[in-house]
């Protein structure tokens, strides 16, 4: 199933009004940097991305980073976003924000109920986990266990995955797959050519989709294995592919109403 043996992408023939673009952020559009808060979308890339907007292309980012995180990254795009691989759902420009997977309150309730009585412990509410942390009061690891498996027996769809002094609960049914294929039912979306672009394990999902509706997927490195049938090399080659695919969709009427300067507050 899997290849090594995959080729540069070909400009592709498809319509811009007719491809859609599912872009993962970190290592993809963005060169990995060794602090995740680092990271930047260079602006060349930003501009191309919004002239390919301008022509008609429907835009997507599915990435491990929660949704605010990604619109940072991408101002001023206005675009859909899969963020926490696909638990945070934004379909337009972050106007209809959709959770799809919080843990139900209840459960939520009993967990804080539950650490009351262990002193140091706490509890951390993310977009698509719960974090119990106790690394203040190692003596209650075992408590805190069994009351994660106590609630685990209430959520089936979730898992423990157990850090560093913290036990965390994570949706386990989401992944950037789901997130393009309920994208893809989307406004915008609807009828178009998929093409998943990524660089890791986590965007093999998203190919997976995207090929099994037809569509395309692209790789970014060229040493991890990939069911992409297109590879390139880094974040740099991808540009360019872009601006080249750009090119090729010919003259458009540029859209003035971003001024250069609003790239430049991020
Ligand atoms: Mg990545």
């Amino acid at each position: 199933m899997y290849n090594r043996n995959t080729s540069a992408p070909p400009l592709l023939r498809v319509a811009p009004e007719r491809l859609a673009l599912f872009l993962d952020v970190d290592g993809t559009l963005a060169p990995i940097v060794s602090k995740p808060h680092l990271a930047r979308v260079p602006l060349a890339t930003r501009r191309l991305l919004q002239h390919m907007q301008t022509r008609g292309v429907a835009l997507a980012a599915l990435s491990g980073r929660p949704l605010s995180q990604v619109r940072r990254l991408l101002h001023p795009l206005e675009l859909a976003v899969g963020g926490s691989h696909g638990a945070q759902l934004s379909l337009t420009g972050g106007r209809s924000l959709t959770y799809l997977a919080a843990l139900p309150d209840d459960l939520v309730r009993g967990l804080l109920a539950g650490i009351a009585p262990l002193h140091g412990v706490w509890l951390e509410r993310k977009p698509a986990a719960v974090a119990v942390h106790w690394r203040q009061a190692p003596q209650y690891r075992a408590a805190v266990d069994a009351l994660v498996h106590e609630t685990l027996r209430h959520a089936p769809e979730w898992q423990l995955i157990e850090g560093h002094c913290v036990h965390e609960l994570r949706h386990q049914g989401r992944d950037k797959g789901k997130a393009l294929r309920r994208l893809m039912q989307h406004g915008d979306f609807v009828g178009r050519w998929p093409l998943a672009i990524g660089d890791d394990r986590t965007d093999e999902d998203a190919f997976a989709a995207a090929l099994s509706m037809g569509g395309g997927a692209i790789r970014i490195g060229d040493v991890q294995p990939s069911i992409a049938p297109w590879r390139l090399k880094d974040v740099s080659a991808l540009a360019v592919w872009l601006q080249q695919q750009l090119n090729r969709f010919g003259p458009g009427i540029l859209d003035r109403s971003y001024k250069d300067g609003e790239y430049e507050r991020t």
